[in-house]
C-alpha cells in the first residue's frame, strides 16, 4: 500500500494497526511503529481535516462543572491534523521522579528516561533538555534549578512531521472521519466504527484491525472508551458493567497560578545556576523529588526571570547583595482524586447522537501552600532567599494539560490500562497520551506523552527497551 491520504472508498478490508488521532501521541506512535514494522499496514483515523480548523471542532464540546468552564476545554482538544500540537506553546521538561518514588507509576523511571532522548529529538529540543533536566544547589541539594526548554514548537500537522506521515508508504490517513465506537468481541478488540462529518446520517464505516490505539487526547480517550465499553460512563460510577471502575476518574490538570507568590533571591547565585547558553529556555526553582517524597509533598515549580530580572542592592538574610524581587508564576501537581472525572452526559448529544463528555474538576490550594512553605524553608537554609505565602486572591487556572482519565496500573479496580497502556481485559486495545498518567508531577506533559508513545511502539513491535 502506498502512504498518504486515504478516502473512505479506498479503505482496505483490514489493517494491522489502527491509530485514532494524529496529535503528538498518535503521530509518534504511528511513525515509530511504521519505521519498525514497514510491512504492516497502519491506518490513522483523524477526526479533523488536513487543512486546519474545521466544523469537526464542534465534536470537542463538553459540559463542565467545578473550577473550569465548559468553554475552556475544546481549545485543548484541537480536532485537526496534528491535534493540539497545532496550538501548543512548546514548553518541555522531563517528568520529575517524585511520582515514581511514591510508587504511583507501574514501571521504573529508567524506562521512561530511556525514551526521552528520542522524544527530545522529535520535539526539536536541545540534548541538554533531557541530559540535564535539573541541577541541585550546592548550598542545599533539596532545592533545584529546573530549566524548561522550548520546542520551536513542533506542529505535527504541518511541515516536516506532517510530510513524513503523508509520505510513509505503510501509513494511510483517513481525515475528517471520527471513530464513534470501538468494536470488541470475546475480550478482544476487532476494529472501529467510523463516521464522516460530511454525511453524519450515513451509516458508520466498519474498519477492522487486531490492534487499536486510542490517542484522542486526555478527555476524549476516556469518552471513547466509555461510549464503547459495556455499562459505559455513568456519572461518578466509572464503568460498573465493564469492570473498569477507574475509567474517567482522577482527571487532572496542572494548576497554574500567575504572579502568585513573591520571592526574594540572591540574584548573582541564581544567574550562576541559570543556563545562559540558550535563549529558548525558561528558568525554574523546585524542590527535589527525593525531598518532596520524604515530606509527602506535591511537586511545584516556580517560574523566575533569569537575566531579564531587575535586581537591586538590598539586605537579604543579614547580608548585603544584589537581590531579585519578583512575583512568580507557579505550576503545580494536583493529587489524584476520584471526584475529578470525565463521564458521559446522557441528555446532551453531539452531531453523531453520542453522549457528550461531562467534566468535573476542582483545584485545591492546600497542597500548593504546603509545598511553598517547604520550598521557602529550604531556600532559606541554603542562605539564598525565601518565598512568600500564597494570597487567597490569586486565581487558579489550568495549562491545557488533560491527564489521568485512563491511568496505568496493575489493579483493574484502580487503573484502566496495564503498565504498557493496554486496556485491562481487552486484548489488542491500547491507549496513548497523558490520560495514562497515574499522577502528574508538575512538568508539562507533551515530552512525556511522546516518550510513552515511543515506549508503546517498541512494545507493539516487540522491540522493548532492555
Ligand atoms: C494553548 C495550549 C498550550 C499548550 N502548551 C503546552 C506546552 O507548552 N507544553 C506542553 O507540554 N503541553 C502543552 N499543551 C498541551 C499539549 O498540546 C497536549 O499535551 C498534546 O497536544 C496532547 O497530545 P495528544 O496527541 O495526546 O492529544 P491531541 O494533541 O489533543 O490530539 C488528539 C487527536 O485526536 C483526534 N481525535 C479526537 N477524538 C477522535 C475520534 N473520536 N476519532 C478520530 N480522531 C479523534 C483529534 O482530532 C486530535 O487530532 C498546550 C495545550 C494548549 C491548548
Amino acid at each position: 500500500m502506498s502512504g498518504v491520504e486515504v478516502h473512505a472508498d479506498q479503505l482496505a478490508e483490514d489493517y494491522d494497526l489502527i491509530v485514532i488521532g494524529s496529535g503528538p501521541a498518535g503521530h509518534t506512535l504511528s511513525m515509530e511503529y511504521a519505521e519498525k514494522r514497514p510491512m504492516d499496514r497502519i491506518l490513522v483515523v483523524e477526526s479533523g481535516s488536513r487543512a486546519g480548523a474545521s466544523d469537526a471542532q464542534r465534536l470537542a464540546k463538553v459540559q463542565a462543572t467545578g473550577d473550569l468552564a465548559a468553554r475552556y476545554y475544546p481549545n485543548h482538544n484541537q480536532r485537526r491534523f496534528g491535534g493540539t500540537s497545532m496550538v501548543w506553546n512548546g514548553w518541555c521538561t522531563p517528568l520529575e521522579k517524585a511520582p515514581f518514588l511514591r510508587g504511583e507509576w507501574p514501571f521504573p523511571y529508567e524506562e521512561l528516561a530511556a525514551q526521552y532522548p528520542k522524544a527530545a529529538e522529535i520535539l526539536q529540543l536541545p540534548k541538554r533538555a533531557v541530559e540535564k533536566p535539573e541541577v541541585p544547589f550546592e548550598e542545599n541539594p533539596n532545592v533545584l534549578y529546573r530549566p524548561y526548554y522550548f520546542s520551536p514548537p513542533t506542529r505535527f500537522g504541518v511541515d516536516g512531521p506532517a510530510q513524513r506521515m503523508l509520505d510513509h508508504r505503510s501509513v494511510g490517513i483517513l481525515f475528517s472521519h471520527t471513530v464513534t465506537s470501538l468494536v470488541m468481541e470475546g475480550g478482544a478488540v476487532k476494529g472501529v466504527r467510523v463516521r464522516s462529518f460530511a454525511s453524519p446520517s450515513s451509516p458508520p464505516l466498519w474498519v477492522t484491525a487486531p490492534r487499536v490505539v486510542v490517542a484522542c487526547g486526555g478527555v476524549q480517550n476516556a469518552r471513547l472508551l466509555q461510549l464503547s465499553l459495556p455499562g459505559g460512563g455513568l456519572p461518578g460510577r466509572g464503568l460498573p458493567g465493564s469492570g473498569l471502575p477507574a475509567l474517567g476518574q482522577c482527571f487532572a490538570e496542572h494548576p497554574h497560578l500567575y504572579g502568585a507568590a513573591s520571592i526574594e533571591l540572591d540574584h548573582e547565585r541564581w544567574l550562576e545556576m541559570c543556563d545562559s547558553g540558550s535563549d529558548r529556555v525558561s528558568h525554574s526553582l523546585a524542590l527535589s523529588s527525593e525531598y518532596a517524597h520524604r515530606h509527602g509533598l506535591q511537586m511545584v515549580t516556580l517560574q523566575l526571570p533569569g537575566r531579564t530580572g531587575d535586581p537591586q542592592a538590598a539586605n537579604l538574610m543579614g547580608r548585603r547583595r544584589m537581590v531579585l524581587r519578583a512575583r512568580v508564576n507557579i505550576r503545580a501537581e494536583m493529587p489524584p482524586s476520584a471526584k475529578n472525572r470525565v463521564s458521559l452526559v446522557r441528555s446532551r448529544k453531539d452531531l453523531f447522537d453520542q453522549s457528550m463528555a461531562a467534566i468535573h474538576l476542582e483545584f485545591s490550594r492546600a497542597e500548593i501552600r504546603e509545598s511553598l512553605v517547604h520550598l521557602s524553608r529550604e531556600l532559606a537554609r541554603a542562605g539564598l532567599g525565601h518565598v512568600g505565602g500564597l494570597p487567597d486572591s490569586v486565581g487558579v487556572t489550568g495549562g491545557g494539560h488533560m491527564m489521568g482519565t485512563t491511568r496505568m496500573g496493575t489493579d483493574d479496580k484502580t487503573s484502566v490500562t496495564d503498565s504498557k497502556g493496554k486496556v485491562h481485559g481487552v486484548d489488542g486495545l491500547y491507549v496513548a497520551g497523558s490520560s495514562l498518567f497515574p499522577s502528574t508531577g508538575s512538568a508539562n506533559p507533551t515530552l512525556t506523552i511522546v516518550a510513552l508513545a515511543l515506549r508503546l511502539a517498541n512494545h507493539l513491535t516487540g522491540q522493548e527497551h532492555p
